[in-house]
């Protein structure tokens, strides 16, 4: 595990979740994220340490462990000052939250309260949610990405976008089958808006970092489309949601045992329900069970 150079004072430390690196003085480094947990940050910590680099500031992309769970190990050993959105921050400081929403709103089964989901607590120092952002000799650009999750921002610092998980790598999505997004018409907006931009280098936090976003941004559309086309087709009959999970898992080849991957995937496919309910394209009634149907 090492540091690659992007661009000038710009690096990412590649890994299951990438981590930006950006020089804000002379040894001092702000960090775009921090990975899932202790280990992952030690790790970081070493890397940083080999170049003389010393960590300042995290700037948290978005709320998902595996990017903030890294946060409290640097709280409580390095001299840092941590800056989210305000719905990143509240999750951030509250992890407890995305496990009661993926189990409807209540205390979660146990099963879901581990570290795929729930981070170890931290503070959030100083919110951000677009514009301009000094932090030591580096100037950052706040960009919003919603979709993927709310309140979820980009990073852009000389010309290098570190774009979280508003886009993932063809390669990431292949793996994962049904990529995770949680609003499907902020997603296709935020694909769009990415579709306009014009920085030299694009990292995504899964994968491998692209100097062609056309090429990513249509592979993620392609997905959504595909998705979004087999839940249409499996409502060509009446079913139930639990039936349109298992359906969609099935015609997707994905096998899935642990709880926790089942309800995360469950919200993954719900995103598709609510999307094409609110666009009018599906119907829903309640008969001692929810029953949707394409119109
Ligand atoms: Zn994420």
């Amino acid at each position: 595990m090492d540091m690659e150079i992007l661009s000038d004072g710009v690096f990412f430390i590649p890994g299951r979740t990438n981590i930006g690196v950006v020089r804000c003085g002379l040894r001092e480094v702000v960090l775009i994220d921090t990975g899932p947990d202790e280990a992952g940050v030690r790790r970081i910590l070493k890397v940083l340490k080999r170049h003389g680099f010393t960590p300042i500031a995290v700037i948290n992309t978005h709320f998902h462990s595996d990017h903030c769970g890294g946060n409290r190990f640097l709280k409580d050993n390095e001299n840092i000052t941590v800056y989210a959105s305000g719905i990143a921050a509240a999750v951030i400081k509250y992890p407890f939250i995305n496990s009661f929403s993926l189990f409807s709103g209540v205390a979660p089964i146990c099963d879901l309260v581990n570290r795929f989901v729930v981070s170890e607590p931290s503070e959030v120092d100083v919110e951000v949610e677009s514009g301009n952002l000094k932090i030591g000799d580096a100037l950052f650009e706040i960009i919003p990405l919603p979709g993927h999750a709310p309140g979820q921002i980009g990073v852009a610092v000389n010309g290098v976008f570190f774009c979280a998980d508003s886009l993932f790598a063809p390669e990431v999505i292949e793996k994962a089958g049904i990529p995770f997004n949680v609003d499907i018409k902020e997603e296709k907006e935020t694909l769009a808006f990415l579709k306009n931009t014009d920085f030299s280098v694009y990292v995504p936090s899964h994968g491998k970092p692209t100097v062609d976003v056309q090429y990513y941004v249509s592979e993620n559309l392609v997905w959504i489309e595909k998705i979004k086309s087999i839940v249409l087709d499996v409502l060509e009959e009446e079913r139930s949601s639990e039936e349109v999970v298992a359906i969609v898992l099935k015609r997707m080849g994905l096998k899935v045992k642990a709880a926790h991957r089942y309800f995360l995937i469950q919200a993954a496919i719900f995103a598709y329900l609510s999307f094409l309910y609110n666009e009018r394209l599906i119907s829903l009634k309640i008969e001692g069970r929810p029953l949707w149907k394409r119109k």
